[in-house]
């Protein structure tokens, strides 16, 4: 079977990408191993995503924001950042930033149904879904996908988006930077008698750190904590009842009572790096390119900006009647990406890595640091620039107009 474009994995970016390609002739086959039963209905994963505004501009574009429900939408209006047993934290506020809020938070799941709605939409993509990848190759005539049915996808160009463990990646023999936190996060949703008015919270406790996502009820946020796995073990041992009372104490009962009220989900924390995101006719997009330290809440709003990048050299190239998988067009995609991410990426290990550390010449440091930055006016507006910025991180030379992705 003959395509344009092979996209293996339909998350949120591969589902992104084939959608910003909309309208523009090219053919696509989108591989993904799940069953279309649990892409049209995502399971809960207890992700709640920060969205800058950036990335809330793409997602309009895309359609993905219509498809949203009220009640799938939080506002993050103002950002908290705490140390230790500090009472009062740094704050960063809107109203420095000039905007109404800080950025929004959707919830992963309700992004995966939407940006699957918007796929199925689309006659020019082929969905292909249970289905396991057995080879992958590419070279001067093309690129080849064998599927354990033993059918085979030909196209001029593969994308892989198949997660920060990319399997695409490997087989194609592109290495990655791995950093392993050695630590496990859980995201779990919960109510609290003390209402969030907006605030995120990021809370660099000893031995512990929380974070705290206020979601559209004024009572109900996605909390994140932070641990080494042998105490994550014994916390997820706990009944409800157990596990909320540890929950308050964590908060300093700051809260008040608080309850469970979604699934417990448990990720161990790994930030990955793609030695090249390119190679011939084949390019990554998403975690597989640039997998994120959740503590900056950057992993899906750079994973919009690269699948953004490259489907805009795409539509410009095939309009041109230029080849799509043009060893040039790859390399700026790349150039392009690296630029945009990388600071972040390594300034994201480095914050992770010093707000992890209990020992006391870590815990001075970060006294410091925190102390400076609540000073600092123009350090506070840096940050918030990068979550307000309209241009998602990509730096002023490289932006220039492009086409509008049709609606
Ligand atoms: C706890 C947590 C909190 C986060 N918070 C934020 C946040 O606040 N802000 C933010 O921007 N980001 C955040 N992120 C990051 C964000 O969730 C990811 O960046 C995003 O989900 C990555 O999307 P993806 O499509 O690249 O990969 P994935 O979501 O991993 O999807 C990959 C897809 O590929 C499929 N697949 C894998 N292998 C194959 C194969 N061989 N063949 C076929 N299909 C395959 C999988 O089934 C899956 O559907 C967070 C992440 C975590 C873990």
């Amino acid at each position: 079977m003959s395509f344009d474009i092979v996209i293996i994995g339909a998350g949120p970016a591969g589902l992104c990408f084939a959608r910003s390609l909309k309208g523009s002739g090219l053919r696509i086959a989108l591989v993904e191993r799940q069953e279309e039963a649990a892409l049209i209905a995502p399971a809960d994963d207890g992700r709640e995503i920060a969205i800058t505004h950036h990335s809330q501009r793409l997602l309009r574009e895309l359609g993905l924001w219509a498809r949203l429900r009220e009640e799938e939408i939080g506002a993050l209006r103002d950002a908290m950042v705490l140390d230790g047993n500090d009472r009062d934290g740094l704050m960063f506020r809107h109203g420095e930033a000039g905007t109404e809020q800080l950025g929004w938070l959707l919830s992963n799941h309700a992004i995966r149904r939407a940006a699957y709605e918007e796929v199925m939409a689309l006659p020019e993509v082929e969905r292909i879904t249970g289905a396991r990848v057995e080879a992958v190759r590419t070279g001067s005539e093309g690129a080849e996908v064998v599927l354990d049915n033993g059918d085979t996808l030909r196209a001029p160009l593969l994308v892989a988006a198949d997660s920060r463990f990319s399997e695409t990646r490997r087989a194609m023999g592109i290495g990655a930077q791995m950093r392993d936190f050695g630590k496990t996060m859980l995201v779990l949703r919960m109510r609290h008698q003390v209402p969030h008015e907006q605030v995120a919270w990021e809370w660099f406790g000893h031995g512990q750190t929380l974070a705290l996502l206020p979601l559209h009820d004024a009572h109900a946020s996605s909390v994140m904590l932070t641990l080494a796995p042998p105490a994550m073990r014994e916390l997820l041992a706990l009944d409800d009842a157990a596990l909320e009372a540890a929950m308050a104490a964590r908060f300093g009962h700051r809260l008040g009572t608080m309850s469970v009220a979604g699934p417990r989900c448990a990720y161990p924390l790994v930030g990955v790096y793609a030695k090249r995101f390119v190679a011939e006719r084949f390019a990554l997009v998403g975690d597989a390119a640039v997998g994120m330290h959740p503590v900056t809440a950057h992993g899906f709003n750079f994973g919009l900006l690269g699948q953004d990048l490259l489907a805009r050299e795409l539509r410009a190239a095939h309009a041109a009647g230029q080849p799509i998988a043009a060893p040039a067009l790859l390399a700026r995609y790349e150039r392009r990406l690296r630029l945009a991410t990388r600071p972040l990426y390594l300034a994201t290990n480095a914050l992770a890595g010093l707000y992890t550390d209990d020992r006391r010449p870590a815990r001075a440091l970060r006294k410091l640091a925190l102390g400076a930055g609540a000073r600092l006016a123009p350090f506070r507006r840096l940050v918030m620039a990068g979550l307000t910025a309209e241009h998602g991180g990509v730096p002023a030379p490289l932006r220039r107009l492009r086409p509008r992705i049709p609606a």
